[in-house]
């Protein structure tokens, strides 16, 4: 049986269930919260963000699939904190998020690298989905980057090129946060298959954020599955749009490709924490319960097919067609 680490261990991938496959738990500008993050209490943010992730399991759902990279602050022994206070499965990432240049350690390590294969930020995500991110014991299990409306910087195309050769390495699969608005998905799966990509293990992450069904379609029928993983972020594209898109393409017999999230974390500093409510009042993670598949039921949308995107669509993407052979034995 094809198994998946999570912060809690490996788990069979038939048991991952019900699968939220783009969820943060924090979303932090650490170096900002260690300097400035008077208002920042350990232990009540972990009990807040367990408390909520219990709240999600009984809701049923089983597990949460979390990008949380360099960039936005990833901290794993904090995750293990809040992990060992709930029963819901927690995957995390390796990888990197930038909308243009690479963090200054970057800059100058490996800038004369020829490949991706040879860029130092490629084995650091190799080593991560290999041997754990630093001394938590904890695997990650997915690659993330980001192509945003910027589109493909320098810095951009450094990072999707070394998370395209840590997959091909390692076969784990990819999510990237794109742009719809600005079509940067087709960019991102151009790039990822120079480096020799499978496309139907990755997402084009907030491919929810448009109904440009050309444009899903296009990528959909490249392999790609696409992140229908925004709901909440009203603002961005209304509710309405959001469902009857989905709705639409699975009609059209696209479930097998969408995956269904919120994008939703227990706790962001990107906004006074007061706000998001005034905002984004629907942007939490029992939104797809209470409101969208609903939504989507009224559209037509049948059981097996939100079994599809919530069930299979994870358990396929995390089963690893070609694990790294093991080393050869001394
Ligand atoms: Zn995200």
């Amino acid at each position: 049986m094809a198994q998946v680490e999570s912060v809690g261990g490996p788990v069979d991938v038939a048991s991952l269930g019900t699968t939220l496959m783009h969820e943060h738990v924090f979303v932090l500008s650490e170096e900002i919260r260690q300097n400035y993050g008077a208002d920042w209490d350990e232990e009540t943010r972990v009990a807040d963000a367990a408390a909520k992730l219990n709240t999600l399991r009984q809701r049923g759902c089983d597990t949460i699939v979390d990008p949380t990279v360099i960039g936005l602050g990833r901290d794993i022994g904090r995750i293990k904190r809040v992990a060992a206070r709930t029963d819901l499965n927690i995957i995390v990432a390796t990888g990197l998020y930038t909308y243009d240049d690479v963090p200054f350690y970057f800059r100058y390590r490996g800038a004369q690298s020829h490949s991706a294969a040879t860029d130092p930020m490629t084995a650091l995500f190799v080593g991560d989905l290999t041997d754990g991110i630093a001394d938590t014991g904890v695997k990650a299990a997915f690659l993330k980057c980001a192509i945003e409306e910027k589109g493909l910087t320098p810095g951009v195309e450094r990072v999707l090129r070394a998370v395209g050769a840590a997959h091909v390495a390692t076969g784990a699969p990819v999510t990237v946060h794109t742009h719809p608005g600005s079509r940067s998905g087709l960019e991102a799966m151009r790039v990822l298959t120079e480096e020799g990509a499978d496309l139907s293990r990755v997402v084009m992450g907030h491919s929810g954020d448009t109904a440009d069904l050309d444009y899903l379609t296009t990528l959909a029928d490249a392999g790609c599955l696409l992140g229908m993983d925004r709901f909440g972020l009203d603002i961005l594209l209304p509710f309405e749009q959001r469902v009857d898109t989905v709705a639409e393409l699975a009609r059209r017999g696209y479930a097998e490709k969408m995956v269904l999230s919120h994008d939703a974390s227990c706790y962001i500093d990107w906004f006074q924490p007061d706000v998001i409510g005034t905002f984004a009042p629907a942007w939490h993670y029992e939104h797809l319960f209470d409101d969208v598949l609903p939504a989507l039921r009224d559209r037509g949308v049948t059981d097996p097919q939100i079994e599809t995107m919530l069930v299979t669509n994870p358990r396929r993407y995390f089963s690893n067609p070609n694990p790294p052979a093991p080393p050869d034995a001394p």
